[in-house]
């Protein structure tokens, strides 16, 4: 949306640093490992002010959000850091930064957006905040109360992506299922979804990040039945031990996820299930742990993914005592990891001899492959698949392949 912005002022938008005048900046502050991160990036862009054409280095986002004082004491170099609270005076203060008179209202508007995800795949977002207050997370601290957009906003921006050439949609929030209760009353993510399936030249349609007390049966019936949404829950469920699960304020229990599981499992073919746990949260104990463990072993999740916990300033699970050191929850993920890597290869190997329509998000850096990704897989987070490029195949294309063979966590196809 920055980008759309600084586009209708013909700021030239560059892809390079070393060839930008400003760098800007956005940044994650959810757990420490995302902060470690961006320190890292603006340190590194810094570097350009230095040896490269860069005037102005601007910092926004949620680590600013979080930290601001601190980081305006601890990196100088940064000329601006914007917290999300200022968002509305965006243009005042970087015209003021850079000494330009700037003709765009001070407001974040939907503008016309530029797709950072390549020219096939965009990311729509349903809402800001959320109200779900888990003990061990930031989020609501930094970024408030859940807040839907209204549906109007969302179908003329899907349009307007769709007219772009757009043809996936992968539909976001903090929490994707609780759409609509604050504004309309009542869980709307199944309504919607119904009507962005209508937009022509949108062939997929995908939701991540769906909160498990709010997977409805409607909701499951509309990914049953509409051809254009991928057979692909995203449900992080962060733990399976009723102890931790409390501890967590998380509004599930053990028996509620094994039963929303079976019901998706048992009503959807071939669906997808993904998941993020967290290990080593504070006070969980051997019995937890295996409790996590024999759960994962169960339930054979095609798509996995396993956190650290990591204590974050303002938070209740960061006062708690009992916190666990990082040995115990090194050794935990490793073995979380360690069978994830077994169960995910045989779900892959299953594949073999299947034949699967998919999207091509682009090629190898040698040429000689094509790298598509099928229903089952979210871009980035996901596994590839690998077919021999024809020359005849262009990004962006949707083609059917047939499975031949497994590498790590990826697939190879021939096109059919
Ligand atoms: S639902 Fe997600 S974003 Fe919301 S408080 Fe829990 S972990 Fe944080």
């Amino acid at each position: 949306m920055c980008i759309g912005l600084l586009k209708k002022e013909k700021f030239e938008i560059v892809n390079n640093p070393q060839d930008a005048e400003m760098i800007i900046i956005n940044t994650c502050g959810f757990i420490q490992s995302a902060k470690e991160e961006a320190i890292n990036c603006i340190l590194e862009m810094a570097e350009y002010k230095q040896n490269g054409k860069c005037k102005y280095l601007v910092v926004m986002g949620c680590l600013v959000q979080r930290y601001k004082k601190e980081l305006e004491k601890s990196i100088p170099e940064v000329d601006l850091f914007l917290s999300i609270d200022e968002y509305d005076n965006i243009w005042e203060k970087i015209a003021e930064l850079i000494g330009k008179e700037i003709k765009s209202k001070n407001t974040l508007e939907y503008l016309d957006r530029i797709i950072s995800t390549g020219n096939s795949t965009a990311y729509l977002k349903i809402a800001e905040g959320c109200s779900n207050r888990c003990t061990y997370c930031a989020i609501p601290y930094i970024r408030g109360p859940y807040v839907s957009r209204p549906k109007e906003d969302i179908l003329k921006e899907a349009k307007e992506l769709a007219q772009k050439g757009i043809k996936e949609l992968i539909i976001i929030a903090q929490d994707t299922t609780k759409y609509g209760i604050d504004i309309y009353g009542k869980l709307s993510l199944a309504e919607l979804l119904k009507e962005l399936s209508e937009i022509d030249g949108i062939k997929w349609i995908r939701f991540l990040y769906a909160y498990p007390e709010s997977i409805t049966d409607e909701l499951i019936e509309v990914v049953k039945n509409n051809e254009k949404i991928c057979k692909y829950f995203d449900i992080p469920l962060q733990h399976f031990s009723d102890n931790v699960l409390k501890r967590m304020n998380r509004k599930s229990d053990s028996k509620s996820i094994k039963k929303i599981i079976e019901k998706i499992r048992n009503e959807i073919p071939n669906v997808i299930l993904r998941t993020t746990m967290i290990v080593g949260f504070p006070g969980e104990t051997e019995q937890d742990f295996f409790e996590l463990y024999e759960f994962i072993n169960e339930t054979k999740f095609e798509k996995l993914g396993v956190f650290k916990y990591s204590r974050e300033d303002g938070t209740p699970a960061s006062k708690i005592k009992n916190q666990i050191h990082y040995k115990t929850k090194q050794s935990r993920f490793d073995k979380i990891m360690s069978m994830q890597k077994k169960i995910s290869q045989i779900k892959l190997e299953e594949k073999i001899g299947n034949t699967y329509e998919v999207l091509v998000d682009g090629f190898s850096y040698d040429n000689k492959y094509i790298c598509a990704r099928s229903y089952m897989d979210i871009p980035n987070e996901d596994g590839t698949v690998f077919i021999k490029n024809t020359g005849k195949v262009k990004q962006g294309q949707f083609i059917n392949c047939k499975i031949i063979d497994v590498k790590d966590y990826d697939l190879i196809g021939e096109i059919i």
